[in-house]
């Protein structure tokens, strides 16, 4: 759909001055694109969106319609993926902290469990004394070190990752260990999630030759999956500041290391992939409307009706790619200047983007950011304002994905004293 002024206008007489826009077709590219790349390389694949990732129902639901499982890291996401009509044995339930109800719950539902620690297990263990008749099934997700010539590839700087069952201190002996006495239980997942700093196509060689030697050490006999995670990027906007790997560069890594480490095995297993960011950050874009633009000594602002945490909660430096919807299109702009673009909060640091050198928007117009469909919309703090609408478009069509929030949803009766 193109976005003029006249179109912009339309939207906001009915959804206020700020709102998402989420862009269905691209959404169905990326899963497409996603599931050829790594199909074409290995087979026998599965995608499982990561719900934190952007839990929006709407998304959820179309990623479901074109195949994708839901990958979930809490009871809360569970039950959601529930809701939407979700088969729960399309559900892979991951995350740190998982209560014994929790854990039942999946197992009864036959849900793909991947246990994150120790303590888990013992709820396993007493789920199959409760239940002998069933075969239970459950994943390990293991923690090892991953570096590239000693030094780690963690974000953050992180030098252990705090996830996962240690390998290197016996640990995951020990969860092996604590489960050889019980007959109705079978180890057939390793799982390996990790959060690097450079998102390279080589930490996933690492992480998936890792998984697969430990895989034919420990569980040859029962390994069904190798589950190596998301944290790929996702195709960037034309000139964004960096270059990154492209799906089939990562296919084509994890797949062959999976067919190398496999070679010979008839029934290879299968390969599990946990897109979060990749599949939705370039799906949304933010539009804000310009209140003011003001000079204070020798800088200008340009005021929006939005905020960093509208776009990036991480609140990072980096501008994202954006676009100015005027309504004097062909009239006479102004010449290039340097501005920044500031928010409705009141944080000295609500600035949308620093520095940008562009003709400045004149008040009313419209500044669209793009690339803002990952950790936005689940990470906007319920701080100072509603948050806005989100609007989906799907072939030329526009659909409310998400109404703007009202003081009654805001300050919910059910759950505040008035
Ligand atoms: C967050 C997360 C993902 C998705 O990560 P992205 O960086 O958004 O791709 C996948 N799996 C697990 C276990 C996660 O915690």
């Amino acid at each position: 759909m193109k976005l003029n002024y006249a179109k912009i206008f339309q939207l906001e007489e009915e959804y206020g001055s700020s709102f998402y826009l989420l862009d269905v077709d691209k959404l169905k590219g990326n899963y497409r694109k996603m599931e050829e790349a790594f199909t074409s390389q290995y087979p026998k694949c599965i995608i499982g969106y990561s719900y934190k990732t952007n839990y929006l129902p709407f998304l959820c639901k179309e990623l479901s319609s074109l195949g994708a499982y839901a990958e979930v890291v809490s009871r809360l996401e569970y039950d959601l993926a529930v809701k939407l009509g979700e088969n729960p044995e399309r559900i892979i339930f991951n995350g740190p902290v998982k209560t014994k109800d929790d854990i039942f719950r999946a197992l009864h539902n036959k849900s793909i469990l991947n246990i994150d620690s120790l303590y888990e297990i013992e709820y396993v263990k007493e789920y199959c004394f409760n239940h002998p008749e069933e075969m239970i099934k459950i994943g390990l997700r293991l923690n090892f070190p991953l570096s590239d010539g000693g030094e780690s590839l963690l974000q953050d700087g992180y030098e252990v990752g705090r996830f996962g069952i240690c390998v290197e201190n016996g640990n995951l002996q020990t969860a092996i260990n604590m489960l050889c006495d019980v007959r109705n239980v079978k180890i057939v997942g390793l799982h390996g999630h990790f959060s690097t700093k450079t998102r390279s196509v080589k930490a996933y060689r690492l992480i998936t030759k890792k998984l697969c030697v430990l895989a034919k050490h420990f569980f040859k006999d029962t390994i069904e999956y190798i589950d190596i995670g998301g944290g790929f990027y996702g195709e960037l906007p034309k000139g964004f500041h960096l270059e990154a790997p492209s799906f089939n560069d990562y296919a084509e890594a994890i797949g062959e290391t999976m067919i190398k480490e496999f070679a010979g095995w008839e029934n290879k297993p299968l390969l599990i992939i946990e897109p979060g960011i990749s599949m939705v950050a370039n799906v949304f874009r933010f539009a804000a409307k310009v209140i003011e633009v003001k000079n204070v000594r020798d800088n200008t602002f340009v005021l929006v009706d939005g905020s960093v945490h509208n776009i990036k909660p991480t609140m990072h430096k980096n501008n994202l790619p954006m676009q100015v919807i005027t309504q004097n299109e062909g009239g006479n702009r102004n010449s290039q200047k340097t501005f920044s673009i500031v928010g409705y909060t009141c944080m000295e640091k609500d600035y949308l983007a620093h520095n940008v050198v562009s003709p400045i928007p004149c008040i009313g117009d419209y500044v669209l950011f793009d690339n803002v469909g990952a950790y936005t919309i689940v990470f906007n703090p319920p701080f100072i304002k509603e948050r806005p609408a989100i609007i989906a478009i799907r072939d030329g069509e526009t659909i409310v994905a998400r109404k703007k929030e009202t003081i009654k949803e805001f300050f919910n009766e059910a759950l505040y004293l008035f």
